[in-house]
């Protein structure tokens, strides 16, 4: 499968891999448009990750996938740490979880909030209120997945995991969080691969 997509190289990386690819790792990341995102990534010693979604689908690669891209920090999956030298990690433009204030809702860390100015907004079980991941973004998602997938034929279905499940200690990060729709992209991903 061929997609489209942007590169614009992140020096934030450990050059190539000791151990195969089998993993990858959604994030959202707390923020506005991938712009953001991607200047945070161009900061020298700072982080990075292999993909950028953005809310319209758009995909931006800034590390290769032969690299690996500085996502996961302190982290561990099936008892081998250091998640970062075996995965792939994309990033998914979303603000994570927002504050409502009377009719308005408010995104990003509490020192530098703002107004949540999109509409779509999800409310988990305990009543808590997360910016919803879009269609077409969920669609690109799924795309690049498997793009990813037939790259690395590791990567299992099991191993597809979010950053809330690999970063220790457990609770450190809740991304992508609970407006994170796990069920319809399995299933869509099983259905594309079985094709
Ligand atoms: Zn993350």
């Amino acid at each position: 499968m061929e997609i489209e997509k942007k590169f614009t190289p992140s020096q934030n990386f450990f050059p190539g891999r000791e151990i195969p690819c089998s993993v990858i790792v959604y994030h959202y990341t707390e923020g506005g448009p991938a712009e953001s995102c991607v200047e945070i990534f161009h900061r020298p010693d700072g982080v990075s990750a292999h993909f950028i979604v953005d809310r319209d689908g758009n995909i931006i690669q800034m590390v290769q996938m032969e690299d690996r891209a500085k996502h996961a920090g302190v982290s561990e999956w099936n008892g081998i740490t250091n998640v970062n030298d075996f995965s792939v990690g994309i990033e998914i433009c979303n603000w994570g979880p927002l504050r409502k204030v009377g009719d308005d809702y408010f995104c990003g860390r509490p020192e530098r909030q703002q107004k949540f100015l999109g509409t779509n907004v999800f409310q988990d079980e305990k009543g808590s209120f997360w910016e919803k991941y879009s269609d077409i973004q969920i669609e690109a998602v799924i795309q690049l997945t498997i793009y990813i997938m037939e790259r690395f034929p590791q990567i299992t279905l099991e191993n597809i995991t979010g950053h809330e499940n690999v970063a220790r200690p457990i609770g450190r990060k809740i991304d992508p969080g609970p407006a994170f729709p796990w069920e319809k992209i399995k299933e869509e991903i099983k259905k594309l691969l079985n094709k």
